[in-house]
């Protein structure tokens, strides 16, 4: 039984659980997920429609339509033409099924369009069933995600070693270089890279700019990419010299609540408590209010998906996820530092699919 024929299982035992009559798949990860097929984002509609006792149809423009790899076990194909009404096409493969169930980046105007044309159902978010399932990684999966983390090692290597300079270049210049690197390393695509230096460093999603990095500060370099189809996203903090006393702490305190909400990530544990491990690490050492963000997100076929490693988030970890750990913690105008890795909770414990060091590295 081939990866995407299991998932198909999965997706309708959950919709059946959840009470879901059909889904449909539109823009978003869950297409490919299922299909191995990638919505163009376009004003043409590319719909899959998976009813719960029938076989699932994408519904594809006719011009898109050379570009889906065929997988009978899975779903047939239904190409429409230009002129005609896919909307239409979608109500009919919908029938009279009522608890409907719709990508999440769906466009509004096929939303509504459908709502119109299908008076009288249910509508709900498909990652409501597709959620919690794609957080949960097959072996394909993780093999992927290993692959994406390993390149990006790779250039947080030459980060750490000082291959990467810092010293007298732009944050522009070092955020280009690392994007480089990660197209050569075997990534597809480079989807950020975050430079961070001295008080920009205190900013978690600063846009690298025309600072000049300087010597004697703290640099956040925050990258990632898509290899295979799967995401890397890795997080290391270096310094352009000696670092002060205060931000030589600052650094030790995330190194320590990084470790301990890694080692708290076991199957079983609430997602909330992986992120409390680090938060009172973090606040015990008198930086609570400068952790600003959650602990870590879900990762695969995007950047932030389920289980989102916060607050709130009761859900245990399953075997399989896979999610980043990457506390920070951020002195507005000043200084800050975070190290992340990507993490998966396996049935032996959780396993880091990043392996640069995190001990306080001095480079240029
Ligand atoms: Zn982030
Ligand atoms: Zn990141
Ligand atoms: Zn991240």
């Amino acid at each position: 039984m081939s990866a995407r024929v299991r998932r198909l299982a999965r997706v309708r035992t959950a919709m059946g659980a959840a009470g879901v009559d059909a889904l449909l798949l539109s823009l978003g990860a869950d297409l490919p997920w299922l299909t191995g097929y990638e919505a163009m984002p376009l004003e043409r509609l590319t719909m899959l429609v998976v009813p719960a006792d029938d076989a699932a149809v994408l519904v594809v423009p006719q011009l898109e339509a050379p570009r889906v790899q065929p997988d009978p076990e899975v779903f047939g194909i239904r190409p429409w033409k230009e002129g005609t009404d896919p909307v239409a096409t979608v109500a009919r493969l919908v029938g009279g099924r009522r608890r409907l169930a719709v990508s999440d980046r769906t466009w509004a105007t096929f939303v509504l369009a459908l709502q119109q044309a299908l008076p009288g159902r249910s509508w709900g978010v498909a990652s409501s069933v597709t959620g919690p399932l794609r957080a949960v990684k097959d072996g394909e999966e993780i093999t992927a995600l290993a692959a994406a983390s390993a390149a990006a090692d790779r250039v947080a290597e030459a980060l750490l070693s000082g291959d990467i300079r810092l010293v007298g270049r732009t944050e522009r210049d070092v955020s280009d270089e690392i994007g480089r690197r990660l197209l050569a390393e075997g990534h597809d695509r480079v989807n950020f890279a975050i430079v961070g230096s001295g008080p920009n460093s205190a900013s978690p999603h600063h846009a690298p700019g025309g600072r000049v990095i300087g010597a004697g500060e703290a640099v956040v370099c925050d990258f990632g990419g898509t290899l295979g189809g799967y995401c890397s996203d890795t997080t290391r903090t270096v310094f352009t010299g000696e670092p002060p006393a205060e931000l030589a702490e600052l650094y030790a305190v995330v190194q320590e609540a990084q470790a301990a909400a890694v080692d708290a990530a076991t199957v079983g544990t609430a997602c909330e408590d992986v992120d409390r491990v680090a938060r009172d690490r973090i606040a015990g050492a008198g930086y609570g209010d400068a952790f600003i963000h959650r602990t870590g997100h879900g990762i695969g076929l995007e950047e932030h998906e389920e289980p989102y490693i916060a607050g709130g988030n009761r859900a245990p970890l399953v075997a399989w996820h896979a999610f980043s750990v990457e506390p920070g913690i951020y002195l507005a105008g000043r200084w800050g530092a975070r190290i992340e890795d990507i993490v998966v909770a396996t049935p032996d414990g959780p396993r880091s699919l990043n392996r640069s060091r995190h001990d306080l590295v001095v480079t240029a």
